[in-house]
């Protein structure tokens, strides 16, 4: 029986954050799980993560820029507040793959809570690094 480990948020984000800068941009959420999971398991080989959680710790970060791809218009299901902590959450946006503003989830600011509708919308999403120093240092 091997068991398995869950690697801490701020591990996963910050090899995200290099693969990010490195590769400059991932093609889906399976190639960025993927890669980061190579990479932790270099640390341990128990480690265990699944692509759904790599981007909802991406959106946490301001470097990288999220473009979804999406055959439908989104489907707005409603989520008023926080299944943690009951704070009202706030919408996440991203760009889908026309630059324009698109609903992907919602955040809780308080705990850090976050979700997306994919469950609703199966999509394709884009990763890219943003190249900018004033964000570098802000996670
Ligand atoms: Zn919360």
């Amino acid at each position: 029986m091997v068991t398995k480990k869950i690697p801490k948020d701020h591990f996963v984000i910050n090899i995200t954050k290099e693969i990010l800068k490195k590769r400059r941009i991932v093609q889906s959420q399976e190639d960025l799980c993927f890669h980061v999971l190579n990479r932790l398991r270099k640390y341990d080989p128990k480690f265990v993560l699944s692509p759904r959680r790599v981007k909802n710790l991406v959106i946490k970060i301001p470097n990288i820029e999220i473009k979804a791809k999406t055959k439908k218009m989104p489907k707005m299901t409603k989520l008023e507040q926080c299944p943690v902590c009951k704070k009202k959450v706030d919408n996440i946006y991203g760009k889908n793959l026309l630059n324009k503003k698109i609903h992907i989830g919602y955040i809780c600011r308080r705990c850090g809570y976050t979700t997306d509708l994919e469950a609703l919308m199966p999509m394709k999403y884009l990763f890219l690094w943003k190249n900018k120093n004033k964000t570098l240092f802000s996670k």
